[in-house]
């Protein structure tokens, strides 16, 4: 394993898996709490529907006993409590009582069965066994001259609750019924028990349902449930051991919320994660580019002063022979002083070229785009071998069509064809290179060199533009070169906004295509 990859892994990886798994735990303990929280939201909604009930039976009852009050007289309100007890469906019993008397209506004499029942179900109260007003330990002793004027009384008869409604009518004289809670009930069942509110601060829909002490269902809910999780809250102080149920309705599930955080945290920290390690990658990579870089470098000085080493000698060889003299042939002379004279060509050559490379590595080279015409360049390099030594190169007489003109650096441009033109005679002895220049659409000309040599094999195709890749094989380590000249070829190519291309020819040997921009008409 690198060190680099040791120290990514031991100071960002491995903390960021540690923060991820802790996020992970503190995501599950916070879904969990919402979780919680939504219970308790459950269980704020049964008591916001059990408030409700409970004030719409209160409604019923403070309807009826206002109308009690209402009445002038005694008598009156007789007549008011009898057609209560006789005709209105959430009266079970009416009942008149006074201090000292008793009930005075419906009295023991005369009555009718259901009456006796009623007046034997609250014997203890009537009889003032019991007080009206439960004395309540939490509350404020009340004042003697302030006695409330009315009240509800939840009794239990035998295991089944009843709801008294009493108001004082007259000093000493109590009216009241008894709450037919039947009514309410069947109520309740014919619409089905939704408690009527759109029970706010929760998610979705909620079943409801209200039940008695032993959990007999009094009212069916509206919506189906699975009635897990729920909540209960009691019907007290009217019906003290009634409770009202709620509960999500059928696939509605509960804690929406703590999954939709948890979705949220684990997509972060995906990211988070995904993001280290592409970060880590680049990182590594980048490293890895700079190492490569510096042993390419290394790589250059040490090829470079081989370079340098081979003319060098011979020069040196050559100048000492002839400097002691110890040449006499005059034929040798002139070969010795010949050789001296290529290997220092050969020297500013290549010192040329490293210059070339490093004012091109430091984006220094600057390029003088003009329009320019190949086919004349290519006549005056022909021009040019034509009359100098250079061993480079003559080269069948280019087939140009018609072509734009390109925009591009003279010098630059030359330099390219040299360089392919050189190759290829390195390369590729024996059959002159072709050179053709077209028009290949798109603003862009191509101008290709093309020979008859070996060509490149095609693991080495991709990496003959790199700096100072040589080809391993025989040929390449006969002739001189540095490895530089394509590199540098490509270089200027995107320099001027052009490319160079390697491509295999078709029937053996390489085409070197060259690619520039064309000028516009209106360049100057
Ligand atoms: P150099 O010529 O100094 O070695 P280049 O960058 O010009 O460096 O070329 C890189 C390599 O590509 C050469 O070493 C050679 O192996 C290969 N090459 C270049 N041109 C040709 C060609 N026309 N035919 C065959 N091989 C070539």
């Amino acid at each position: 394993m690198s060190r680099f990859l040791r120290i990514y892994l031991l100071a960002i990886a491995l903390p960021a898996l540690l923060l991820a798994l802790f996020g992970a735990v503190q995501m599950s303990l916070v879904g969990e709490w919402l979780y919680w929280m939504e219970l308790e939201g459950l269980r704020g909604r049964a008591e916001r529907a059990a408030a409700r009930e409970l004030s719409s039976v209160r409604e019923l009852l403070d309807q009826r006993l206002d109308r009690i009050v209402a009445t002038p007289d005694s008598e009156s309100r007789q007549a008011l409590l009898r057609e209560l007890a006789g005709g209105d469906r959430f009266v079970r019993a009416a009942f008149l009582w006074r201090e000292g008397e008793g009930c005075v209506w419906p009295r023991r004499t005369g009555s009718t069965e259901e009456e006796r029942r009623f007046l034997n179900r609250y014997e203890s109260l009537f009889g003032g066994a019991v007080p009206w007003v439960p004395p309540d330990p939490s509350a404020p002793a009340r004042a003697a001259s302030d006695p409330p004027t009315r009240g509800y009384r939840a009794w239990a008869s035998g295991d089944r609750p009843e709801l008294l409604a009493w108001v004082r009518t007259a000093p000493g004289e109590i009216a009241g019924f008894e709450f037919e809670k039947m009514a309410w009930l069947a109520d309740l069942q014919v619409t089905g028990f939704a408690p009527a509110v759109s029970l706010r601060g929760g998610n979705g829909p909620l079943a409801a349902e209200l039940r008695d002490e032993s959990g007999a269902v009094l009212a069916p809910s509206r919506l189906a449930s699975s009635w897990s999780p729920r909540r209960e809250a009691s019907l007290a102080p009217f019906f003290p051991r009634w409770l009202v149920r709620v509960a999500p309705a059928e696939g509605i599930p509960l804690a929406h919320s703590g999954e939709r955080l948890l979705l949220v945290a684990a997509a972060f920290f995906g990211l988070l994660l995904l993001s280290l390690v592409a970060g880590g990658f680049v990182l590594f990579r980048a490293a890895r580019r700079e190492r490569l870089d510096s042993l390419r470098k290394t790589d250059f000085v040490s090829n470079v002063s081989h370079e340098l080493r081979t003319p060098l000698t011979s020069i040196r060889m050559f100048s000492e022979l002839l400097a002691e003299d110890r040449i006499t042939d005059p034929e040798r002379r002139r070969r010795a002083l010949g050789t001296i004279a290529a290997e220092s060509a050969r020297l500013s050559r290549l010192v040329e070229g490293v210059l070339d490379f490093s004012r091109l590595e430091q984006n220094r080279r600057k390029y003088d785009l003009r329009p320019l015409d190949l086919g004349e360049l290519l006549s005056d390099i022909q021009q040019a071998t034509a009359d100098g030594p250079t061993r480079h190169s003559s080269f069948v007489t280019p087939h140009c069509e018609r072509i734009p003109a390109v925009l591009a650096d003279r010098d630059a441009v030359r330099q390219i064809v040299l360089n392919l033109l050189d190759n290829a005679a390195k390369y590729a002895p024996g059959a002159l290179p072709e050179v053709s220049v077209r028009a290949a659409g798109n603003g862009v000309v191509s101008l290709a060199v093309a020979d008859r040599g070996p060509g490149i094999p095609p693991r080495a195709a991709k990496r003959i533009f790199d700096r100072f890749y040589r080809v391993d094989d025989a040929t390449t380590r006969e002739t001189g070169g540095n490895g530089l000249g394509l590199s540098i070829a490509r270089r200027l190519a995107r320099g001027m906004g052009g490319d160079l291309v390697y491509r295999p020819r078709e029937g053996g040997g390489s085409v070197f295509e060259l690619t520039l921009p064309t000028a516009k008409e209106d360049s100057p």
